[in-house]
């Protein structure tokens, strides 16, 4: 069985990564110092699959410890999806951002090369493009002209590794831009944890869901869109931690750098999801039209056509089950992993 590292594999995508690894014959390695997540879901892990992925908490700069991790589990792939991830968070503390997201990176690499690991699997986003670009995003559409901290590491992120992938020609590299991530385990134990008030849609509307928000704010229902309010492109976590299965298969056997992005090629408004889960759990949602929210582009949506035809994926879920599964985990867990 091959050992796969998911640093920040006790996170919303790292642990969903884990089951898919599991349950494709793959066993999972996670360190995760728990900045943003707790232990158990990697107990829940073992509860949904029957394995227990080995788990160290640590944080990622820590080279040593990352040196002692190579040693004891013979590491065939690396998935690095360990960061700080709120894009606000990152405008208001950005040496914060760029200390544990490169540093991060970094301390891997350099520990990959002591043990001669040399795939390597990257959580990045669909940020890094440039807000210019016309719809849909495509791998070769412009990067760059990042607007917060956050956006610019997995900008420069993507540079590190392409440069460390130059200069170790035997590397192989895959970026994997993410979408919009939504949706939860079919079992509701496993799911999106976030602290304190969500800035994310889904996980604030399930907040609305179980009476713990009043109502939803719509950040702005004047953008030249049909309904006026943005588009994204929302992608069902499982079919997201599919693509990491497919991207492992890819990795191992090519040598390079390739990107792909992973989401479903469709977009859907706010308006869209609000009447998608109300439809979807038979579930009223009050909301309200608020001020444009700094920042926020009009619509985002990529194509898949590159990981359809190179990985053989192909997002498979649907709106109504994004919807209703992020309701089932919220529902049995309306306090996240805590009691
Ligand atoms: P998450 O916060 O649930 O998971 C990230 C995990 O990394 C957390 O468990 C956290 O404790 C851990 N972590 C952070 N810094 C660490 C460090 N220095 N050492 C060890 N562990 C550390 O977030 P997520 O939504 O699961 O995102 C996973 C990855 O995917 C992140 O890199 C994120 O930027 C990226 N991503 C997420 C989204 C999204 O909307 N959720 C979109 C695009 C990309
Ligand atoms: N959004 C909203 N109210 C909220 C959170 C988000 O109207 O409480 C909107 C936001 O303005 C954006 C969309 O929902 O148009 C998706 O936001 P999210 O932060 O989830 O993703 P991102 O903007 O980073 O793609």
């Amino acid at each position: 069985m091959q050992n796969i590292l998911l640093t920040g594999g006790a996170g919303y995508i790292g642990s969903h990564i884990a089951v898919e690894l599991i349950n494709a014959g793959y066993f999972p390695v996670i360190i995760d110092n728990l900045a943003n997540s707790s232990e158990k879901s990697v107990e829940r892990v073992g509860k949904i699959t029957g394995v227990t992925p080995k788990f160290y908490r640590g944080d990622c700069r820590d080279e040593k410890l990352l040196d002692k991790i190579f040693v004891e589990a013979q590491i065939s792939c690396v998935i690095h999806l360990a960061g700080l991830k709120a894009v606000g968070e990152s405008v208001e503390k950005p040496l914060e951002y760029y200390d544990n997201n490169l540093n991060a990176t970094i301390a891997l690499c350099r520990s990959m090369k002591k043990a001669g690991v040399k795939n390597f699997i990257f959580s990045s986003s669909a940020t890094v493009y440039n807000s210019k670009n016309p719809m849909p995003l495509s791998e070769d559409s412009v990067t760059g002209g990042c607007t917060n901290p956050y956006g610019w590491t997995k900008y420069m992120i993507e540079q590190i590794l392409s440069g460390v992938q130059k200069a170790n020609p035997d590397w192989s590299v895959t970026l994997l831009r993410y979408f919009n991530p939504v949706g939860a385990h079919k079992s509701g134990l496993i799911g999106e944890n976030p602290r304190g008030i969500p800035n994310n849609l889904m996980p604030f509307i399930t907040q609305v869901a179980t009476g713990k928000r009043e109502k939803l704010n719509i950040f702005g229902n004047d953008y030249p869109t049909k309904d006026g309010t943005c588009i994204r492109d929302y992608i069902h976590v499982l079919d997201l931690a599919k693509g990491h299965v497919k991207a492992i298969e890819y990795t191992l056997n090519h040598n390079g750098v390739e990107v792909f992005n992973l989401g479903t090629g469709q977009g859907y408004s706010v308006l869209d999801m609000v009447e998608a889960f109300q439809k979807a759990n038979n579930i009223k949602l009050p909301y309200t039209f608020a001020p444009r929210r700094a920042g926020d582009l009009t619509e985002c949506y990529s194509t898949p056509a590159k990981a359809n035809k190179i990985l053989g994926w192909k997002a498979e879920e649907t709106l109504e089950t994004m919807c209703a599964d992020s309701w089932n985990w919220q529902r049995q867990n309306p306090n996240g992993y805590e009691e």
